[in-house]
């Protein structure tokens, strides 16, 4: 199949982008265009329609990416490859999560704002800007708005960006003394969208964890996010020094958070049941890789 006609503009200036998607939006609906590779496989299996494609690849302005301010800013053109190769370990999570993401060619077109618009229930990096509570810069016709990540998925590729807005950045927080982090998937083959996954960061205090959050994504429309501090802190109590008993000791825990985050129908690849198994066991896991990194991270 091909794509149905579309018009084709390329702006160079965000502005000039918002006013383009504005126009679009008047004259039957306009779609941004960052890498495409989401995008291009939707139109050209007509799963869906844009009368205008905006492609946003020609403004500098979106090209900014490094640590302001404590925090990884990503600008809506830089590709995930390239935060991949250059800035690995700035957050560790991002960096643990990237690879998962297709395969590199994919990565090498495919920029990260875009995955996040893109809202995949899936995708990785959506599960990595809930549980680290990214913050996703938007500009939009009434102007530049700020949207937690937390409050940006609102279900099954479905945001809180209007027609016209266009997301400019994408700010990570970098990670604290104390903090550790986890992140585990299961496909049917490497490059596959997850069948279930979690991201992890918990921060510790001594040898208590204080934070313990879990962020579990390709089992329900969004990233779902639960705060396990408590039962992370039985279970150190009761694990002791052996960190090996410890997914032992949360394996409870976790098997009543997967059975209240998983809400998928299942299908040919994955029951619901099978689903929660595979979260309940991956929490526990990378629960347990996340606490051990966030002790080896105190300076005191
Ligand atoms: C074979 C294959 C395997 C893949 N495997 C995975 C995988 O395992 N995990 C995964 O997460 N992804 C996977 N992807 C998707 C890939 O990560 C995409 O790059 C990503 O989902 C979208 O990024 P993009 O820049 O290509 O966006 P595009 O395809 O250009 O756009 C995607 C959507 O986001 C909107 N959009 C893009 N940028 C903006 C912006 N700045 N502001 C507002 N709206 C915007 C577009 O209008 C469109 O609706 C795979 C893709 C392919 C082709």
């Amino acid at each position: 199949m091909k794509a149905a006609p579309f018009a084709y503009v390329r702006p160079t200036r965000i502005r000039d982008v918002v006013a383009e998607l504005a126009a679009a939006d008047a004259a039957g609906g306009g779609k941004v265009i960052a890498g495409g590779q989401s995008l291009v496989p939707v139109l050209a299996m007509r799963l869906g329609r844009a009368a205008t494609l905006v492609d946003i690849t020609s403004v500098d302005e979106l090209r900014q990416v490094g640590v302001v301010d404590g925090e990884l800013r990503i600008g809506a053109g830089i590709r995930q490859r390239r935060v991949e190769r250059e800035h690995r370990g700035a957050v560790p999570l991002l960096s643990q999560a990237l690879p998962w993401i297709g395969h590199r060619e994919i990565r090498s077109r495919g920029t990260v704002c875009g995955s996040l618009a893109h809202a995949d229930p899936s995708a990785e990096l959506p599960a990595v800007a809930t549980c680290l509570g990214a913050t996703i810069d938007v500009a939009g016709p009434d102007g530049r708005r700020q949207i937690p990540a937390t409050e940006f998925f609102t279900g099954a590729m479905a945001t809180a960006l209007g027609p016209c807005d266009l997301i400019t950045s994408v700010r990570f927080p970098r990670p604290q003394e104390g903090e550790g982090f986890g992140f585990g998937e299961i496909a049917r083959r490497h490059g596959d969208f997850a069948l279930a996954g979690v991201a992890v960061a918990v921060r510790s205090d001594g040898t208590e964890p204080v934070r313990a959050t879990v962020t579990s994504f390709g089992v329900s429309d969004r990233p779902q996010r639960r705060e396990l501090p408590e039962k992370l802190k039985a279970a150190v109590a009761a694990a002791g020094p052996d960190a090996s008993a410890l997914a032992t000791h949360l394996r409870e825990a976790t098997e009543d958070m997967a059975a209240d985050v998983v809400t998928t129908e299942g299908d040919p690849s994955g029951s619901p049941a099978y689903r929660r198994r595979l979260i309940a066991t991956l929490a526990a896991r990378e629960l347990v890789r996340a606490y051990v990194a966030s002790q080896s991270r105190r300076t005191s």
